[in-house]
């Protein structure tokens, strides 16, 4: 099988175009073609000459990601796909349409996840492999394609689907670089958002990129036992140095991070836990997420009751903390990362 044309960067591309005999600026072309126009197929690319396109189709496919099955929610917000990649892993998207104005697709980093996490579809599934840059950056490409097929425009794009981002660095760093491009996707670095379990060395790295991106950390306890005890992780980078890394990004990029938590009853949603957090990010320019969890099949845990869900937040307001309570999108629809994955194996 051919490769795909996703997986080069422009200067591989221009690379493979020189050795052609062709100049370097119709490399150009066919990247804004590709990321830009986002075409299907180098027929379209009219401006190229016709040896060119031929050669780009004998060298090349555009995309490798197949469709297995497709869920929208009852309330039409929101849409995930399950697709499978040419070696048959399979990985999770989500687009989720917020406010009327922004459409934020949620994408995969790798198939399945090595961290372990132990309410997680995906960390149930133990790790696969790593997504190429041009795997993660594809995704949001289908779903802007299709959104500006009905004039629409894709406006944020979060990493938060399955596997770890900060695990799979260069290939997630050259994904954000082509999101961004203003000759490709044009996503704005504010409008992109980065969430991880927390591989402290791997912040700091991504802190010196001195990027715009937004930092969402998946905190889920106030203490090394509680956390050690949901996020193996912990125990490699403990709560100290995990803050630490978090004062560094803020330092360095000015930009305010997102906490997530998941609210799992009479585990993580306790008063104590939540002054715990309170104390923990005191002086930490931050907002909490609230997340009830979504259950899955390999743990136990269940989501609190609403009004318990508000005392939280109520003492998180005390502490001059800010918190949103975010009710996953398309519960309905399995739309928890990993989850249609594992309900679609068990079938
Ligand atoms: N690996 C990264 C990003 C993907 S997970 C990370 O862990 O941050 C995206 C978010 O979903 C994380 O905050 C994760 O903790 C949360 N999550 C995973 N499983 C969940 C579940 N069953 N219920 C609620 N949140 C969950
Ligand atoms: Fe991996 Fe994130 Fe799931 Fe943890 S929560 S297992 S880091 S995908």
């Amino acid at each position: 099988m051919t490769d795909s044309i996703y997986d080069l960067t422009l200067r591989d591309l221009t690379q493979k175009i020189e050795t052609w005999g062709e100049p370097a600026y119709r490399a150009r072309q066919v990247w804004e073609w590709l990321y830009q126009h986002k075409v299907t197929g180098f027929a379209a690319m009219r401006n190229l000459p016709q040896t060119l396109r031929t050669r780009l189709e004998e060298a090349f496919h555009i995309g490798g990601l197949v469709p297995v099955t497709e869920l929208h929610s009852t309330d039409g917000q929101t849409i995930k796909r399950l697709w499978r990649l040419p070696d048959d892993q399979l990985i999770e998207s989500v687009l989720m349409e917020y406010d009327g104005v922004r459409r934020t697709a949620c994408i995969s980093t790798q198939a399945g996840c090595a961290m372990g996490c132990v309410f997680c579809a995906t960390g149930q599934m133990g790790f696969a492999r790593h997504l190429s840059a041009g795997e993660i950056v594809e995704q949001a490409l289908i779903f802007a394609r299709q959104l500006e097929a009905d004039g629409d425009r894709l406006s944020n794009v979060v990493l938060m689907g399955m596997g770890e981002p900060l695990h799979n660095y260069d290939a997630t760093l050259e994904a954000i670089a082509r999101l961004n491009d203003p000759a490709g996707l044009n996503i704005g670095q504010r409008h992109i958002t980065l969430s991880t379990v927390g591989l402290v060395p791997a912040i700091r790295r991504f802190a010196d990129e001195q990027l715009q991106v937004g930092l969402a950390i998946s905190l889920h306890a106030a203490t090394d036992e509680a956390r050690s005890k949901l996020l193996p992780v912990n125990k490699r980078w403990p709560l100290a140095d995990l803050l630490d890394a978090i004062r560094y990004y803020i330092d360095q990029t000015g930009r305010r991070v997102t906490f997530e938590w998941a609210l799992i009853a009479g585990e993580n949603d306790t008063l104590q836990q939540a002054h715990q957090l309170g104390t923990l990010l005191r002086g930490v320019k931050c907002h909490v997420n609230l997340i009830p969890l979504n259950p899955t099949q390999g743990y136990g845990g269940q989501p609190p009751d609403p009004a318990q869900v508000e005392a939280f937040r109520a003492t998180l307001h005390d502490y001059r903390i800010g918190s949103t309570v975010r009710v996953r999108r398309g519960i309905d629809i399995q739309a928890g990362c990993g989850q249609l994955k594992a309900d679609v194996l068990q079938r």
